[in-house]
């Protein structure tokens, strides 16, 4: 996989596995294609759940507090999944760095992929360009996805149409409430 300087596709898989969790371990690996994955993996009968285990923890860096507390969190995943930068030819995708060692599981390589990614993404796009979708920060509305901001002005706030529609509304009413 090309890690592009923005780590735009790791980010934006970690996101889509995030939002849409697929059922099968096939499921996965169709979803790493999506984004640009052209390694195939050895089989192993824990990669779902192990891979469900890397989501949760990106999940903890997408709801930090703080910039500090979202580079504390990366930092040990980045220490605990990648190893030196490798240059790599495989699958005829051009030399491009791989940031881990060979032969490793999906799950182990999905976690490199990803803390990398979203280190480079934070970092060159900014730190705050990570974060549910504004929509369902209000108590008693249902979505809970993760937007990647990957616009140019970096005002990505909901994950869909729908969900800025929805606030809208919300907004008008409230304003139509106290009478503004
Ligand atoms: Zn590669
Ligand atoms: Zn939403």
């Amino acid at each position: 996989m090309h890690l592009n300087p923005y780590g735009e596709y790791a980010v934006l898989l970690a996101a889509s596995l995030a939002n849409n969790w697929p059922g099968t371990r096939a499921g996965i690996e169709a979803r790493t294609r999506d984004h640009g994955m052209t390694m195939t993996f050895p089989v192993r009968p824990d990669d779902h759940e192990r891979t469900r285990e890397v989501v949760d923890e990106w999940l903890a860096v997408v709801d930090a507090p703080d910039p500090p507390e979202r580079a504390r969190l990366l930092n040990a995943q980045m220490a605990a999944a990648t190893a030196y930068p490798r240059l790599t030819d495989h699958d005829g995708e051009g030399w491009h760095l791989h940031y881990r060692d060979r032969d490793q599981s999906l799950p182990e390589v999905l976690r490199a992929v990803v803390s990398v990614g979203t280190a480079l993404h934070l970092t060159t796009r900014g730190m705050h360009r990570l974060a549910r979708c504004a929509a369902g920060k209000v108590p008693g509305d249902p979505c809970t996805a993760v937007v990647v901001d990957v616009t140019r002005n970096g005002r990505q706030q909901y994950c869909s149409v729908r969900c800025a529609n929805r606030a809208a509304v919300r907004r008008h009413r409230a304003r139509t409430k106290t009478g503004v």
